[in-house]
């Protein structure tokens, strides 16, 4: 079997801000169409290393490749990473297909073409036929789907997930990470989903990636990092969820 192409990998990436060491030599290789947790405490430097990915903040050093190629300054509408965040980021006073079309305009995509890949989006993640709805008459779990229609309408190949399903009560968080997981085969493009939950990371991933004080301790599959933690940290932030 051909082993699959890495799509995105962080090269020696330090980030301070003022004296504070956020991230110290982050390295990372990500498989292209695998689903990755980033797992870790709160400040742990998770949202920092998205960040950088996506192009909002800079590394103060170390490389950021995509296929290969450095786009450690290539601004964040340049790279084809889309980011879901916390609070979902959505225009309130917009309906949903505003909300989702709101990039291509930007783009400034023909009228169909947007339209159809607006319908199509909205289609995917079963919101169809809730095109003229306001954000704000949309339940929880409706608007973050919403904010996931308008992250894949872009058709980016690496999807970044931050925290995006802690708003959520329990039983909406565990219908949305099985529909994150089927999302995620159907379109085959890579997600890097940010959680501080041990639960959600195993159950979820491909891979899990755990951090802890701006370093990265272990990262393999779930099975490997549940039974061979590779030290006391993550035996016990892993342990934490028995
Ligand atoms: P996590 O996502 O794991 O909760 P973050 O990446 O948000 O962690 O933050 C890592 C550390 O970097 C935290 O101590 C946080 O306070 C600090 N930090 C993040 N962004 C900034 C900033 N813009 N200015 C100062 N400190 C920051």
């Amino acid at each position: 079997m051909q082993s699959p192409e890495t799509i995105l990998e962080l090269q020696h990436i330090y980030k301070s801000f003022d004296d504070f060491v956020a991230l110290d030599d982050i390295n990372i290789k990500l498989d292209q169409g695998k689903f990755y947790s980033f797992l870790g405490p709160s400040g742990s430097g998770k949202t920092t290393v998205l960040r950088i990915v996506a192009g909002l903040i800079l590394a103060d050093r170390g490389k950021v490749l995509f296929d290969g190629q450095d786009i450690s300054k290539l601004p964040a509408e340049k790279r084809k990473v889309n980011t879901v965040f916390q609070n979902y980021a959505l225009f309130p006073h917009l309906n949903v297909f505003d909300n989702v079309a709101f990039g291509l305009r930007l783009k400034r995509m023909p009228q169909d073409e947007l339209q159809e890949r607006v319908m199509q989006a909205l289609k995917t993640i079963q919101l169809n036929g809730y095109e003229d709805r306001m954000i704000s008459e949309l339940s929880g779990g409706q608007q973050q789907r919403v904010a996931i229609a308008r992250a894949i309408v872009n058709e980016p190949r690496l999807l970044l997930l931050d925290e995006s399903l802690s708003a959520l009560d329990q039983k909406l968080r565990q219908q949305m990470q099985y529909e994150l997981r089927s999302l995620q085969q159907r379109l085959g493009i890579t997600f890097l989903f940010v959680t501080h939950d041990q639960e959600e990371a195993l159950a979820m991933s491909d891979e899990i990636i755990v951090m802890n004080e701006g370093r990265i301790q272990q990262s393999g599959t779930p099975v490997d990092i549940y039974d061979e933690p590779i030290n006391h940290f993550v035996a016990n932030f892993i342990g934490e969820s028995n």
